[in-house]
């Protein structure tokens, strides 16, 4: 056969977890068409020396955050990501009450200024999906439905209090209607206020409507510090009891240094959920620093009643020292875990702020921002941060230890995504966190070729087929014939991470070749502006 594309010599390492063999692999109409010795095509791609496997599926992506307005994903792509997974940590894009646009625009304008100016042309999650398939996309993306769309929408919103049985009812239609669209699962994240006062009972519910459609529940538990192991329960108890299919811990990880080690249990737990027929997995990304908002270092009556009643509090004083006192008393409270008094202000750095007065704090601890600004203690800064910043401030945590992150990684019941997005390569829009430039060629550089931590085989296997086949998708994650030809050529010898905390926009090295539903996106190492990637559905 004479093949559309053909990449020669390489070590093909096909996804399995095998071990790698020589091959030529043909290409032809998206597909996989052939795979054998000298085979013939149009364009060839000489390989040897090279590793070819398939392309790599970010279980766990806030893309749908930067799509409508970015549609390279640069970052994703030139690390090899031809599918990401996005609507993650509870938050989707859709749906959204058409009553409550207004509000729905103004929470997310807080931390994506765009957001200001944004119109939103959906509501339902079938509108969405419509809107976001007119997009041209470089990858292919899987969408997710959010719990806290579902909790706004529903009528129960911000405040804290559970929803009555009509709201609930409600609820579940959004949920069914994201599921009949084409939606892979329902996300949660325990942490965040309003989503933070959702009981037990209540998910079960909502997944029990994910069940029906043979989705997934994937979830930011309830606590990744000193609640982790009670988090770990709660979840695999929803996992059981609503009878989905399969549940997924988003971004699993031991946070805090007095909890450093709770990981061997948690996957314990894991362990003993899926002998006992309950099937529940994990992603994880390898570095040590989490990404979050500094708003979620406030006690959770400091959260309630939405961005207004929030800045209302913060410009209090009587209420700034209760939140002091607070945070300085509690260690973990359910829900909660008080980063500043875990971690301290000399491990919370500025990732992201917006205004002119705060941008050049990006990459700083809040205690050297102190020091540099001359403020009169971190406390000070911690809350001017927020009210300049109307609370829109990303901060990342010093908070993994190095030992836990080896130990999840190295589960067979974890795979990997970046919790990153696919963003453009410029550095004006801020500094984010590494892992959306370096996740994949980190495992592979670091931890596989220089500590050994996985073989490379076992590694490219969390990458590709395991998600795959989490998601349900046939035809993708494997080297095979009759695949989609979604696929990365790289040097095991060379692959590294380059993107740092102080400065993150840095594209990896050694990917040499990505290629998506058969068109090739990466070239020598240089992205191609093109756009094979494909709206997905869940497969039915
Ligand atoms: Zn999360």
């Amino acid at each position: 056969m004479y093949c559309d594309i053909v990449i020669k010599n390489g070590k093909i390492i096909d996804g399995t977890g095998n071990p790698w063999y020589h091959g030529d692999i043909g290409i032809k109409d998206g597909k996989i068409a052939e795979i054998g010795p000298h085979l013939k095509g149009g364009k060839e791609i000489d390989a040897t020396g090279k590793a070819v496997c398939p392309g790599f599926i970010d279980m766990h992506s806030h893309t749908d955050y930067i799509l409508p307005f970015f549609n390279s994903m640069e970052s994703f792509i030139r690390q090899g990501i031809t599918t990401c997974v996005v609507g993650m940590c509870g938050t989707s894009m859709a749906p959204i009450h058409p009553e409550k646009k207004d509000v729905f625009k103004e929470i997310l304008s807080h931390f994506i200024p765009l957001f200001k100016d944004f119109e939103f042309t959906w509501c339902t999650f079938t509108e969405y999906l419509v809107e976001m398939e007119k997009i041209d996309v470089p990858l292919n993306v899987a969408f997710c439905v959010g719990y806290e769309n579902v909790r706004i929408c529903g009528g129960t919103g911000f405040e804290n209090r559970q929803p009555t049985s009509e709201e609930l009812e409600k609820m579940k239609e959004y949920v069914r209607e994201a599921m009949e669209a084409g939606a892979f699962g329902m996300s949660t994240g325990l942490i965040y206020a309003p989503q933070v006062y959702a009981k037990t009972e209540e998910i079960i519910e909502l997944a029990n409507v994910v069940a029906k459609y043979n989705g997934l529940y994937f979830s930011h538990i309830r606590g990744e510090g000193g609640t982790v192991i009670d988090a770990v329960k709660e979840f695999i108890t929803i996992v059981e009891k609503s009878g989905c299919r399969g549940g997924q811990i988003a971004h699993h990880k031991a946070s805090g240094k007095p909890f450093w080690g709770t990981s061997e249990q948690t996957l314990q737990l894991i362990e003993e959920a899926n002998k006992n027929g309950v099937n529940v997995t994990c992603d994880s990304y390898p570095y040590n620093r989490g990404l979050s908002t500094l708003m979620t270092a406030l006690p959770l009556w400091a959260q309630e009643g939405g961005p207004e009643k929030i800045m209302e509090r913060l410009q209090n004083l009587d209420v700034r020292e209760n939140i002091k006192k607070e945070i300085m008393s509690t260690d973990t409270l359910e829900g909660w875990e008080n980063w500043i008094k875990i971690n301290g202000f000399d491990r919370l750095y500025i990732s992201l702020a917006h205004t002119e007065k705060w941008k050049d704090t990006r990459g700083k601890s809040i205690s050297e921002i102190t020091k540099m600004k001359g403020k009169a203690n971190e406390w000070e800064t911690f809350f001017e941060l927020l009210i300049d910043e109307e609370l829109g401030v990303f901060i990342t945590l010093e908070s993994m230890g190095e030992e836990d992150i080896k130990r999840i990684m190295a589960s067979r019941y974890q795979m990997v995504g970046t919790d990153g997005s696919g963003i453009p390569n410029d550095p004006s829009l801020g500094a984010f966190h590494p892992r959306f430039y370096g996740t994949y060629p980190r495992i592979l550089g670091k931890y596989v070729r220089e500590e050994k931590v996985l073989t490379l085989e076992d590694a490219i296997r969390k990458m590709t087929s395991f998600p795959a086949q989490r998601l349900g998708l046939q035809n993708r994650g494997l080297l095979k014939k009759n695949m989609w030809a979604d696929m990365v050529v790289f040097d095991p010898e060379t692959v590294i991470d380059k993107a740092t905390y102080e400065d993150p926009h840095q594209f990896p090295e050694g990917i040499g070749c990505v290629i998506v539903n058969g068109e090739i996106v990466v070239e020598n190492g240089v992205q191609i502006e093109r756009y094979p990637g494909k709206i997905l559905k869940r497969p039915t």
